[in-house]
């Protein structure tokens, strides 16, 4: 056995269609839409931070996302929302990952600050 999946999806404009699905696939694929909109995506991994005034508060949620039959991209990307969705590839979001673990010391200096005793280094 190869753990590998066939999938058929019903689309608008390409009646059934069949495909390869990716062992990270949670495979949702909503039947009646274009095919090229056909995305395998896995479970969303989401960063959230504690507040003191409103709890958990979701700062970052990303998935692997591949569209098999997209006319401009067929890559695995990973989409994260920031602002919004992004898609990144490999070396991009190794940036933004260097970019995180510099702004984690960022804010560690304010917080080691916060916590000092009065008068310690002030
Ligand atoms: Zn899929």
């Amino acid at each position: 056995m190869t753990g590998r999946r066939i999938v058929a999806i019903t689309t608008a404009d390409h009646g059934d269609v069949t495909l390869l699905e990716p062992s990270w696939c949670l495979g949702e694929h909503p039947a009646e839409g274009c095919r090229e909109d056909v995305e395998h995506k896995c479970a969303d991994v989401r960063l959230m931070v504690p507040t003191a005034c409103h709890g958990p508060v979701l700062v970052l949620t990303a998935s692997l996302v591949q569209r098999p039959f997209s006319p401009s991209d067929r890559r695995t990307l990973v989409a994260a929302e920031l602002d919004q969705w992004h898609e990144f590839d490999a070396p991009v979001l190794d940036a933004v990952a260097a970019a995180l673990v510099q702004h984690t010391e960022t804010l560690r200096c304010p917080a080691r600050r916060l916590a000092a005793p009065k008068g310690a280094g002030r």
